[in-house]
């Protein structure tokens, strides 16, 4: 949303006591909001802290639907539908621990939202499918599949810095990298990680390898891309590129 000339001090923005992304476009200082995908559409407003001063401006969310997928997890992988006892502990765990990465915030002037593909893979499942895991409804399909061998190196989109990495439940080895202003990429089911919490990274350099560890029916990179806390579409960040990318 655009919010007024650059020529006025940065406004401060948040979405449901969130701060959000405010980058200078064209003279303009506009905000770039992430809506959860089970927002309910209609009305919504955002609050505007500038001059000293607070305003509520009403947004309008519009619906978007995404169609379904049916995914059959293999035998020995039935875990990953209903967690069993002993798991849910760990999941718990790392659902804290993804809180706390996502909550990283710094205040970069501009924020490099050019995104390259980290991987030259075929796409996969694209962002919101609703999924079915063995017949039974789980949550959305959050990121963008790229399909490509196991051990295919995959680089960093843009410049960063790595939140964090680690082995979890759901994801597999992962990474998190911090591009500002609440931009934050992930890798999932990677095989090989190559970078440590706290490098800073430019586009390009390695991150680690396409693995296939955590859940998942065969080899690929999942992408994550969050605005304000929020999973959103790595497409929208990285539309330019995907045309290019191998069919
Ligand atoms: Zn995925």
């Amino acid at each position: 949303m655009k919010l007024g000339s650059s020529a006025q001090p940065k406004p401060e923005v948040r979405f449901k006591g969130r701060q959000v992304m405010v980058i200078n476009d064209e003279g303009q200082w506009t905000a770039i909001i992430g809506v959860p995908l089970n927002t309910k559409p209609g009305k919504s407003k955002v609050e505007i802290f500038q001059n000293g001063q607070t305003a509520s401006v009403a947004i309008e969310i519009q619906p978007k639907e995404y169609p379904a997928q049916y995914i059959k997890l293999p035998k020995g992988k039935e875990k990953y539908v209903t967690p069993p006892p002993k798991d849910l502990a760990r999941i718990k765990r790392e659902r804290k621990k993804f809180g706390q990465i996502l909550s990283v915030w710094s205040n970069s002037e501009s924020v490099d939202t050019d995104f390259h593909l980290p991987i030259h893979g075929r796409i996969g499942s694209p962002f919101g499918l609703r999924r079915y895991f063995n017949g039974e409804p789980r949550n959305p399909h959050s990121g963008l599949d790229l399909v490509a061998p196991a051990g295919t190196p995959i680089k960093a989109p843009a410049a960063g810095r790595v939140i964090d990495t680690g082995d979890f439940f759901f994801t597999g080895n992962a990474v998190f990298l911090d591009h500002g202003q609440g931009l934050i990429s992930g890798y999932f089911h990677m095989q090989r990680i190559d970078v440590k919490a706290g490098q800073t990274v430019r586009r390009g350099d390695i991150l680690g390898t396409v693995g296939a560890t955590g859940r998942v029916t065969g080899p690929h990179l999942h992408m994550n891309v969050y605005l304000n806390r929020t999973k959103v579409d790595p497409e929208l960040f990285l539309h330019r590129y995907l045309k290019t990318a191998a069919k």
